[in-house]
């Protein structure tokens, strides 16, 4: 039987600041916990250490204004590539799946990156989906977000990837951050389906959830037929943890990971840092690896402490219901799409950086293409930490693009160099792997 990779990476020099929750120790506990386990010594367990991720490798999924560099800490590259290392892991048969224990986080950061969002600055988990794509010509995927939040980037990112099914559980946004991933949250007009979202009322229970992903979750998975499942492991649907109001345990959280089987986890948040996250992070390394996890228990945990509500069981049951009916419908709402006789769809967004106090402006069309699920223009505008406003037109490829798209896409990005509207123009052209940048202001162009 083979190991299953286990990654650990804390960060201990990286924090958004002394006093928040996402600081240097917030792994600590779980270190000991591994340690006093002997955990990394056991033959069902094989350990890896990280690489740095480069900038090519974020470039196929953010256009990072004004370049990577700006964007990203050492901490920031050693996390997302260590999520890389776990793929070559599991794609070259080294272990039969794989858990990358890392932070800094990357749920909420989303195709442009101007600087933090809930804790997030780069997507780990989509860096290592591209990678997947490029490196081992994966092409269908699932990412299952069981952080307590909505992984609101990473929807954001595969939001008009047919071949990319993305579904998050999480607490109703109505309650907390970053207030979306509700159920009419679908995907992108050729992409529609494949974005599956289950926000649940506060104090959901092992119950609730495990009736979701019996119901809804396993049921899609069966359907979609993935080459891959991704986890974002995030552990804040605890009872105890401080930032979030949910009811589930790790025993709850280990039989969840033993149902969905992912074949890649990766840590996402996490904050009851020394009650709760060394122990959940303990029982889905056991339950990847097949070790006994009956008895792993939190010191305060009291069997029976939480029932579900029978109102909230009849919410869950018709929000299941909900959900498999929109994602059964999908091809029928793409074909009517397509037929819409419009060429592009806009959408205008604002898009908060909470943890930097950023306001993003954007303005995204996509090609509602008759061949392909369509290339994305994307105008950004944002004054960013350092006082100044930036402004970039972002075009991005997708891997399956047609040539008429591909051509389209390309006309756009070298007509506007002569233009004056904007700070800095991205290309991001998946097909050819190639990445541009055009300082408008210098006339200087890099390719990566
Ligand atoms: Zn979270
Ligand atoms: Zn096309």
């Amino acid at each position: 039987m083979k190991p299953t990779g286990v990654l650990f990476f804390p960060a201990f020099d990286w924090a958004i600041s002394p006093t928040h929750p996402e600081r240097e120790e917030r792994l600590l506990y779980t270190r000991d916990q591994l340690f006093e386990e002997g955990i990394m010594d056991m033959p069902e367990i094989r350990e890896y250490h990280p690489r740095l991720v480069t900038a090519k490798e974020i470039s196929r999924i953010h256009f990072c204004v004004p370049d990577v560099a700006s964007r990203v800490t050492q901490a920031h590259l050693v996390s997302a590539g260590s999520a890389l290392v776990m793929a070559d892991a599991f794609m070259k048969g080294e272990v039969k799946n794989a858990f990358a224990i890392i932070r800094p986080p990357g749920h909420h950061a989303m195709t442009v990156s101007h600087g933090n969002r809930g804790f997030c600055d780069i997507n780990n988990e989509a860096i290592m989906v591209e990678y997947l794509r490029q490196t081992y010509g994966v092409k269908r995927l699932a990412i299952v977000d069981t952080d307590v939040h909505h992984g609101d980037g990473t929807q954001e990112i595969f939001w008009h990837d047919p071949d990319t099914l993305f579904i998050s559980f999480h607490q109703d946004g109505r309650t907390l951050y970053p207030g979306s991933g509700f159920v009419d949250e679908l995907g992108g007009p050729l992409a529609y389906g494949a974005t599956i979202n289950i926000p649940m009322a506060p104090r959901t229970t092992d119950a609730g959830i495990h009736y979701i992903m019996d119901n809804l979750v396993l049921p899609i998975l069966d359907e979609f037929k993935p080459e891959l499942i991704i986890n974002s492991a995030g552990q804040d649907n605890h009872y105890s943890d401080p930032l979030a109001n949910m009811s589930f345990t790790a025993q709850g959280y280990a039989i969840l990971n033993q149902k969905l089987r992912p074949h890649i986890a990766v840590l996402e948040g996490g904050y009851s840092v020394e009650t709760a996250l060394p122990y959940i992070n303990m029982g889905i390394i056991m339950a990847m690896a097949g070790i006994d996890f009956s008895n792993l228990r939190e010191p305060d945990y009291e069997p029976d402490k939480f029932t579900e509500s029978s109102k909230n069981m009849g919410y869950i049951k018709s929000l299941v219901k909900t959900q498999l009916a929109n994602f059964r419908n999908r091809e029928e709402v793409i074909a009517r799409n397509r037929r819409s006789g419009k060429e592009f769809e806009s959408v205008t967004k604002s898009i908060f950086y909470d943890t930097d106090y950023l306001q993003e402006g954007q303005r995204i069309d996509l090609r509602l293409c008759p061949a392909c699920c369509g290339f994305r223009r994307m105008e950004s505008s944002a004054v960013q930490a350092d006082s100044r406003r930036y402004t970039a037109l972002c075009v991005s490829l997708p891997r399956a693009c047609c040539s008429a798209c591909a051509t389209q896409a390309l006309s756009i990005y070298e007509d506007m160099k002569s233009h004056s509207k904007y700070d800095y123009l991205y290309l991001q052209d998946r097909i050819g792997d190639k990445f541009r940048t055009f300082d408008c202001s210098t006339g200087q162009e890099t390719v990566i």
